[in-house]
Order: C-alpha cells, then sequence, then structure tokens
C-alpha cells in the first residue's frame, strides 16, 4: 500500500576493496568525473567531449581509425554490437574459445544465425597462430573472433601472430579485449585487428557501463553495406546500403557510426555521465604512460603470485601465457572456498572472484586491476587471505606471503 512504501535508507554501500576479476574500485577522478553536471548531446561542449573521446582513445587502442567510439552499456553491448553489425545470418566466423568469454562470443553469433566453427582450448592455455591458420584455410570464415584476456581463465591470448595470418587471409579480426586493455599490451593496428571492443571496470579503472570500440576502414566499409538511416531522420542525400539490415537497432554500428560522425545523425541518448567516466579512465591510462600502466599491472601480478606461492599455494594455468592482472590460484583441499570468501568479505572488507564452468570451485581469481594494481592492495589482500586460511585450518606457510610480496617492490 502506498501509504507504507518504505524509502530505506539513504544509499551508503559499504566500503569494499574489490580484488575480484572485475568490477574493481574506480580511481577517485572517475567519481568526481561522474558527479559533473549534466549537458544536452547537442549541445557544442558536448559535441566537442565526444571528439575529445575519440582522440583519447585512439591513443588507449593505439590505432588510427576515425571510427573510435562509444558504445552505451557494460562491455557485452560492444561485443553484440561488433558482431550482429558485422555478422549475417550464414556468415561464418572462427572462434577460438580459451574460456567462458569465448563461449558468450559464440552464444551471440549463434543467435545472429552465423555459421560457427570453434577451435576449443582447454582452459588454462591459449590458442597458437598455426591452429587458427589451419582452420582458416579449411574453413575460410569471413571473422575472426576471440578474445584477449579471458578472466575466466586468467590467460592471455596472443594476438599479434594471428592478425598476421588474417590479414594475410583476407579475414575480418575481432577481439575482446574488455579484461586486458590498459594492463597488457594492445596494439591495433600494428596487429592488424579490425574490430576491438572493451570496457571500463578492469584495467582502465572505471565502473562498467560503457564499452570503447575501434573499428579497421576495412572494417567500417562492411558495416555500412548495411546501412539503414531511420525513418523520421532520414534525409534526401543519406545512402542505404545494399546488403540485409542489420538486426538490432540500439546496437546497430552504422547508425552509431554516424551519431558519432560528423554528422550527428540522432540515435540514442548519449550516457552523458558515463562518457564522462570513459573520458577520464583514458586520461588517466594515457597520462601515467601506456608502458608505465601495464609495468604497474605487470608488478603488481606478480607480487600477489609470488605472495600466494610463499603461502605454499599453487597457481593456476601457464604461467607464461598470464594476464598481468588476475591470478588464479586453486583452492587448498582442506577450505571450502566460498565460506573463505565470504569471511574476506565480512571481517576485511576484500572480495575475491569465484570461477566457473570446469573450474568451478577449484580456485579463486584475484585482480589486480586499474586503481587496485598497488602495493597496499596486494599486501592486505595477502595478510587477509593468510589470516583466514590460517583459521580454517589450512596447510599453508606462515609469515611468508607478505614479505615475498614485498620483494616485488623495492
Ligand atoms: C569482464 C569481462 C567482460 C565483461 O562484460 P560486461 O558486459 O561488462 O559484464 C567481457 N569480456 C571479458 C573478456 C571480460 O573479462
Amino acid at each position: 500500500m502506498d501509504n507504507q512504501q518504505s524509502l530505506f535508507e539513504t544509499l551508503n554501500p559499504p566500503q569494499r576493496l574489490l580484488m575480484g576479476p572485475g568490477p574493481i574500485n574506480a580511481y577517485p577522478r572517475v567519481h568526481q568525473a561522474l558527479s559533473q553536471s549534466l549537458i544536452g548531446q547537442y549541445d557544442p561542449v558536448m559535441t566537442g567531449y565526444m571528439n575529445q573521446v575519440q582522440s583519447l582513445y585512439r591513443g588507449v587502442f593505439q590505432t588510427n581509425n576515425q571510427h573510435t567510439l562509444l558504445v552505451d552499456g557494460t562491455a557485452r553491448s560492444g561485443i553484440e554490437a561488433v558482431l550482429v553489425s558485422v555478422l549475417k545470418p550464414g556468415d561464418k566466423v572462427l572462434i577460438p574459445v580459451i574460456g567462458r568469454f569465448g563461449h558468450l562470443l559464440c552464444e551471440i553469433a549463434r543467435r545472429v544465425g552465423a555459421e560457427i566453427r570453434t577451435i576449443d582450448i582447454e582452459w588454462g592455455g591459449v590458442c597458437t597462430a598455426e591452429q587458427v591458420e589451419a582452420e582458416i584455410k579449411r574453413f575460410q570464415p569471413k571473422l575472426l573472433a576471440t578474445v584477449q584476456g579471458d578472466t575466466s581463465t586468467t590467460m592471455n591470448q596472443p594476438l599479434k601472430e594471428i592478425g598476421e595470418v588474417c590479414h594475410r587471409h583476407g579475414v575480418l579480426f575481432y577481439c575482446d579485449a574488455t579484461a586486458s586493455i590498459a594492463g597488457n599490451e594492445l596494439k591495433v593496428d600494428e596487429w592488424h585487428l579490425d574490430a576491438v571492443s572493451a570496457g571500463l571496470q578492469k584495467c582502465l579503472g572505471g565502473p562498467s557501463g560503457s564499452s570503447p570500440i575501434t573499428l579497421s576502414e576495412q572494417c567500417a566499409d562492411v558495416i555500412n553495406r548495411r546501412k539503414h538511416v531511420e525513418a523520421g531522420i532520414r534525409a534526401d542525400h543519406h545512402q542505404e546500403g545494399g546488403d540485409m539490415m542489420i538486426q538490432s537497432n540500439y546496437f546497430d554500428l552504422s547508425m552509431i557510426m554516424d551519431y558519432w560522425g560528423p554528422e550527428r545523425l540522432n540515435h540514442h541518448t548519449e550516457a552523458t555521465s558515463m562518457l564522462y567516466a570513459a573520458r577520464e579512465c583514458a586520461r588517466l591510462f594515457l597520462e601515467e604512460g601506456i608502458e608505465n600502466t601495464i609495468a604497474r599491472h605487470k608488478q603488481a601480478g606478480h607480487a600477489l603470485a609470488k605472495g600466494l606461492s610463499a603461502m605454499g599455494l599453487r597457481l593456476f594455468g601457464d604461467q607464461t601465457q598470464k594476464m598481468n592482472n588476475v591470478v588464479g590460484v586453486y583452492i587448498p583441499e582442506e577450505v571450502q572456498g566460498d565460506e573463505v570468501r565470504a569471511e574476506l568479505l565480512n571481517r576485511f572488507g576484500i572480495e575475491i572472484g569465484t570461477s566457473f564452468g570446469p573450474l568451478h570451485g577449484k580456485i579463486w581469481r584475484i585482480g589486480t586491476m586499474g586503481y587496485n594494481a598497488r602495493q597496499d592492495c596486494v599486501l592486505t589482500t595477502l595478510a587477509a587471505l593468510e589470516a583466514i586460511l590460517i583459521r580454517h585450518r589450512a596447510r599453508i606457510d606462515v609469515g611468508q606471503a607478505v614479505c615475498a610480496a614485498m620483494e616485488c617492490y623495492r
């Protein structure tokens, strides 16, 4: 009943240290950006910000691609926008699957009605360029779609050689770099990537809700052949593409490119606050420097791994192919993984990650990303985890972890 409607309490979420595989704590400057005043989407100031965001993300992606912009939604929205805009029903797509997010690419491509061929890699490994080339020769796909860093397995798929193979065979190359961007090397133009999508809530150090993407000219041409300008805003000079219309309106990248292009043709209402956040994430990354930021992630990930090993815990996966920013660690057999995680959260306010699929119940995943790729975050997490594991009578080496991690910072 209306007069019993509760207003609950004023929003006051607890302070957490988010050390899972994402989301993470955002940089303070990103919170500031999020709280700035709203302006209209056709305000010349807003047009200026949109142009700045395009320029900044060209820097983030290391590309000269004109079509570098934000899809409004979480990282999955960028993935879906690329796949529904590029793939028509019956188009062939080759998908190396190294973990959960590879399955997501298959799932979206299946909904589009594409013909899918996968290269299935056991969780904890990566796909080689030789495997890709052999399958490209057999299958002749239009698109190769894969994930760079897959947080479900902590592996980082090497892209440079796969890019060369795709380039040589005239196959479009798309990659989901959400988990890896800003914490690991990613050179879009140099590695011949045609489409890349990302999100803010991993190493870019923002909240989820915006998906930066970049498209090569060749990829944009393929998409624009399916161009359709909505009735109500269509003018005489607009040309329709000859190919089949893109089956999603919201994720129609031909319309979104026009929205971000010189004509600023109306599509959705730009998510202003998220654009402010995305802009600040890119500024922070480029201000610190691409190499410095990646080195900071590498150091934090390394220190965490050293600490866990010193405790006597076993690390998951091929350590030579691992992302810098997430560590997978086997849960000691003597303890209940979820109980340890709950106690970390309730006593210390620290969140670490569980895992999916074949790894469920077997490993924890601990992230050191963006604002949290710091020595104090690593040391606090190790100290807290050790204390809880002692209470749970895990057979670990006590008193080693924090010092071992400190050795990585001198
Ligand atoms: C974390 C992650 C995402 C996140 O997608 P959301 O839609 O933002 O939840 C996507 N892809 C990869 C590879 C990720 O690691």
